[in-house]
């Protein structure tokens, strides 16, 4: 897997304060996308464990109390993104007991592969949908258009 950005500190992406990964990847061409250049899987940096355990480590700074991690992109779900980001929130679950994580995704999840879902089950909040431009609103919040819904999972 590879990824655009991660922000080690973020107050955008989801409630509270968190770290946010943009994964590359993403097959859903929705038209008005705002990150077309996460499109490309190979595009961006390797994801590679020295990331994961940062992600881990920052996850668990006590200088900086993170509420969880949140996933977006591109698509975490994107099928190449797969085994990396089961093996990451699978540690995230492990190693950082109380931290929530919160995925964007393009697929619906009553649509996903079991290989998704097996992903899903590890994640507290899932916001699911395609963006659709003739919905698009600036005003909701943690989705970019109305047909997309926050799925309060566990
Ligand atoms: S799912 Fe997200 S990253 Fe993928 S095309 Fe749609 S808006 Fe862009």
């Amino acid at each position: 897997m590879h990824y655009h950005q991660y922000y080690q500190t973020d107050v955008i992406n989801g409630p509270g304060t968190r770290a946010t990964l943009f994964v590359s990847g993403c097959e859903h061409q929705c038209r008005g996308c705002y990150n077309q250049s996460t499109w490309n899987p190979c595009s961006g940096h390797l994801f590679d464990e020295q990331m994961m355990q940062t992600i881990i480590d920052d996850l668990n700074d006590s200088r900086i109390k993170r509420r969880g991690l949140s996933l977006s992109g591109g698509d975490p779900l994107f099928p190449g993104n797969l085994s990396a980001i089961l093996a990451l929130v699978t540690r995230v679950k492990e190693q950082c007991p109380g931290k929530d994580i919160w995925l964007w995704t393009g697929y619906l999840l009553d649509e996903l592969t079991a290989e998704q879902q097996a992903i899903v089950e590890l994640v507290n909040v899932v916001v699911d949908g395609k963006f659709e431009q003739s919905l698009a609103d600036p005003s909701l919040v943690f989705k970019g258009s109305s047909n997309q819904v926050i799925h309060y999972l566990r």
